[in-house]
């Protein structure tokens, strides 16, 4: 049997989107260096973390708001005529110009499928190479981890299910009848371009609570210090929209004038042709559009990180990325920091509170 070298290291970063990208820039701020010191691991074919994976139709104009990395602006970084600017391009471009930039040497693709401790070491197993470090980052976002509750009857369902996570464009659904479920600014987003061409029917768990009044930095801090809150109880956390609200823009304004912001509970199962609802209510489907979020695909560290009773983690450390059980293992991008501000803030304290611990 081939024996496996392992390259040994101070740091894993796991992941090189905003997280990954933000914690590498300030280790090397900080005085390390590109492999003896850390080493950051990619599963993605090339730079741009999730957003290279998302719908063209998802622009500059249309995205909620991308925050510089630290130290490069990503309007220096743009190239464009005025027109639209899929952020599926332009966020991939940005990154790679970062990393080298800053040096960021990243390895990918590179998946890491596990992780264990050997004696006080963390032994990293990844789809090519293999690892071992005395500290973890990880900043593996959300991508990778659709979330499509279970209804009843799911299995029998004709038509297609899909995941915002599946979506290309509106013109995939022209002449179907589409079942969009989910409250979230993506559900919303997607419900907008869907409806233009072909019969929809929204359906979410809650009333949508639009938010008329700006969004202002103090409003957004005591959005992520709720989530915050949570996930240093060792709660699961919730959605950062979930707390947020959902602006009310003009392209809501108009979707209300068009008829197609008309919600409808959640239904209690899924049939042959549709869905129905307790109260014997049917609406038949081509497809069930799941725009239900996503969660953490953390099963890698699932020998290494303590979860709590109701299957959170308990987090401690300024920002809550450190893993309060195992200090020597970061969540980036994870729970109050699942945002591209949030990603960089946390990054940052990551970097600082690991390296001290490890001192
Ligand atoms: C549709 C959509 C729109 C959004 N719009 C905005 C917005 O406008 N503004 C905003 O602030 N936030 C937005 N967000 C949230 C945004 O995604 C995050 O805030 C941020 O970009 C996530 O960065 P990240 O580095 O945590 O994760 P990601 O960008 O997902 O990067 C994680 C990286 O880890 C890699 N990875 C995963 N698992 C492994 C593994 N086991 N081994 C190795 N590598 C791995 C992935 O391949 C990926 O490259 C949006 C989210 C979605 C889904």
């Amino acid at each position: 049997m081939a024996v496996k070298i392992r390259y040994k290291t101070k740091i894993i970063i796991i992941g090189a989107g905003q997280a990954g990208l933000s914690a590498a820039y300030h280790l090397k701020n900080m005085g390390m260096e590109v492999g003896p010191d850390f080493v950051v691991l990619d599963g993605a074919p090339q730079a741009g973390g999730a957003w290279q994976s998302r719908w063209d139709s998802l622009t500059l104009s249309t995205v909620n708001r991308i925050h510089d990395l630290p130290g490069m602006s990503f309007e220096e970084t743009l190239e464009t005529d005025g027109s639209e600017v899929q952020a599926n391009s332009a966020v991939p471009h940005y990154f790679d110009l970062y990393e080298k930039k800053f040096g960021l040497q990243v390895y990918r693709p590179v998946k890491v499928e596990k992780v264990y401790l050997q004696g006080n070491r963390f032994f990293i197993d990844t789809s090519t190479t293999a690892f071992s470090a005395l500290g973890i980052i990880n900043a593996t976002g959300t991508w990778e981890s659709p979330y499509i509750p279970e209804y009843p009857g799911a299995a029998l369902f004709e038509g297609e299910q899909l995941h915002t996570r599946d979506y290309k464009d509106a013109a995939y659904f022209k002449g179907k009848h589409v079942i969009i479920v989910g409250g979230g600014i993506s559900a919303i987003q997607l419900l907008d371009q869907i409806s233009k061409v072909t019969p929809t029917t929204w359906v979410t768990r809650r009333p949508p609570e639009f938010r008329k009044v700006p969004f202002d930095d103090m409003a957004g801090s005591m959005a992520v210090a709720r989530v915050e809150e949570r996930v240093r109880e060792g709660l699961l956390p919730q959605s950062v929209v979930s707390v947020t609200g959902l602006p009310y823009t003009s392209e809501i304004e108009a979707m209300e004038k068009r008829g197609v912001l008309q919600r409808y509970p959640m239904f209690s199962e899924i049939t042959k042709k549709g869905v129905k609802w307790e109260d014997g209510t049917e609406v038949d489907a081509d497809v069930i559009f799941w725009n239900t979020g996503f969660r953490w695909p953390m099963s890698h560290l699932d020998s290494v990180v303590p979860r709590e009773e109701g299957g959170g983690i308990k987090m401690s450390g300024r920002l809550a990325t450190e893993v309060a059980k195992e200090p020597r293992i970061h969540l980036v991008g994870y729970g109050p920091s699942a945002s591209t501000i949030g990603a960089n803030r946390a990054g940052a304290a990551a970097a600082r509170e690991l390296v001290k611990t490890l001192r």
